[in-house]
């Protein structure tokens, strides 16, 4: 005699409909009926499940404790004052512009930055990388020696998305010669440490190739900004 499958089993504990003879298969058959009492309390406890066991939303009173306890932190946060400062700004410019002082306040502003930026760092060179091709606007490059050491600086935004990979050189004049500097992140421009002991007069030429993924480190000959560092 073969025993019954669990889904009929199972059929049974849930109360579902049964062939007779099934019925009387388990009343006769103590794995059958063992098996089965162990669905019917499965079943049994399923249903004992009320809404009360359901997850529910918090009582209304934790809410009110939440957005008071909001409201008093908010409360901490002074109220936003833009408007009267925007208009006295607006103010102070007109009366400094009508008695001339302007002049004389941006240029402490101008002291006061180029103070807190590397006391140490001196302008080399600098130079305004022109379009060759796909690029509208022109980059911007200089040479600045941070603690006796020159470091590339390029701007340039508006490069076109690629492929490849730009990269930047510095070119002998007539590009009979020249050496690759680095990889350039158009979105973020990039800095670049020159080797020591480079003469930017053998190097003048600040060029902005786009480069393939192809293993060839030589210039690719597709160069898209260019400019003559003017020292
Ligand atoms: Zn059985």
């Amino acid at each position: 005699m073969s025993h019954l499958d669990p889904d009929t089993i199972a059929l049974i504990a849930l109360g579902e409909s049964a062939l007779p003879e099934d019925i009387e298969h388990v009343r006769g058959c103590l794995p059958c009926q063992g098996e089965l009492d162990e669905l019917t309390a499965v079943a049994d406890s399923a249903r004992a499940i009320s809404s009360q066991d359901r997850p529910v939303a918090a009582p209304a009173q934790v809410w009110d404790r939440i957005e008071s306890e909001l409201a008093t932190e908010s409360r901490t946060i002074p109220a936003p004052v833009t408007p009267q400062v925007h208009r006295k700004s607006r103010a102070m410019f007109a009366l400094a512009a009508s008695v001339g002082i302007l002049i004389g306040g941006l240029g402490t502003y101008a002291v006061v930055a180029s103070d807190s930026a590397d006391k140490t760092s001196t302008l080399v060179a600098q130079a305004t990388l022109e379009p060759l091709r796909d690029v509208t606007e022109p980059a911007a490059a200089s040479v600045q020696q941070i603690d006796g050491r020159e470091v590339l600086y390029v701007q340039a935004s508006g490069l076109p998305a690629t492929d490849g990979f730009y990269e930047v050189w510095l070119l002998a004049p007539d590009s009979s010669n020249m050496i690759s500097v680095g990889m350039l992140d158009a979105s973020e421009g990039g800095k670049f440490p020159l080797p020591a002991g480079i003469d930017l007069a053998t190097f003048p030429i600040v060029d902005i190739s786009l480069e393939q993924f192809d293993g060839d480190v030589t210039h690719s000959a597709d160069s898209i900004l260019r400019g003559t560092l003017a020292v």
